[in-house]
């Protein structure tokens, strides 16, 4: 479903988001002060506006408030992203997510109201920890401290076998929930469906039993 979204401060990880909901069909709000940047966005944007987000005149001329989804990135001007942050939750935004610098940042923009902060290094940072630990893990998702889904690539070990013969969810206490082969994704396979070498994994978990079943299992 189309989305209506505003995409403040384009800077690499702003203009990324923007283009990046472009491409996926959605309609986008894009503003910064700098019009060089707003320039940059202007075939990946349906509205690309040079404004402060900091003025709320501003904010409230440019209809922001009838927006579902706003993306605030204003890099290190953490001020600037605060106070921005908090007049879009005033506006009535059901969904502010905010880019932080850091753990004081992401703290701060909870208590004016942001409903998702990001990390992206942090982030980022985490999972390339992850695919260097293991090569096998393709993808990692965190579903709180305990608990993960990951993507594992089947070795040839796991090859010409079922899900039964693997028997990872009574072995390992994991779920697989879904097997993909090249563009096919098997969601919700069955107990005899057939792991083929190279097939990706999407199996949930307690992180000490996935990282069991990639070191053990596979
Ligand atoms: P990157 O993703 O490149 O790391 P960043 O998050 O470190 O980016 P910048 O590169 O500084 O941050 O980009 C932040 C953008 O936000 C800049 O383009 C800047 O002009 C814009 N910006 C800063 N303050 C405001 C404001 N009050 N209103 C609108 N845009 C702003
Ligand atoms: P962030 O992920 O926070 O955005 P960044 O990629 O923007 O980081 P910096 O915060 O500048 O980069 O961190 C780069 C690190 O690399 C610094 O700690 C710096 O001291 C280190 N560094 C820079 N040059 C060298 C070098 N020649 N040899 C070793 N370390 C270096
Ligand atoms: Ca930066």
């Amino acid at each position: 479903m189309k989305k209506q979204i505003v995409v403040i401060g384009l800077g690499r990880f702003g203009s990324s988001v923007c283009k990046e909901l472009h491409s996926l069909g959605h309609e986008i709000m894009a503003i910064d002060t700098d019009p060089e940047k707003v320039d940059a966005l202007r075939d990946y944007a349906a509205f690309t506006v040079i404004a402060d987000a900091t003025d709320e005149n501003q904010l409230k001329s440019l209809g922001v408030r009838n927006f579902e989804h706003a993306v605030v990135a204003i890099g290190d001007n953490l001020q600037a992203s605060v106070l921005c942050t908090l007049m879009l939750k005033e506006l009535g935004l059901p969904k502010v997510w905010v880019k932080a610098r850091d753990l004081q940042h992401e703290k701060i923009l909870h208590k004016v109201g942001a409903d998702r902060v990001i990390q992206p290094e942090k982030e980022m940072g985490i999972r390339v920890a992850h695919h260097v630990d293991s090569e096998k893990i393709v993808d990692y998702i965190d579903l709180s401290h305990d608990y993960s889904i990951i993507e594992l690539v089947a070795s040839g070990k796991m090859a010409n076998k079922t899900l039964v013969d693997l028997n990872i969810r009574v072995d390992f206490n994991c779920i697989v929930l879904a097997i993909k082969r090249l563009e096919d994704v098997n969601i919700a396979p069955a107990v005899d469906d057939m792991v083929e070498q190279g097939d990706v994994l999407i199996i949930m978990g307690h992180k000490d039993d996935l990282k069991r079943l990639e070191d053990k299992a596979l």
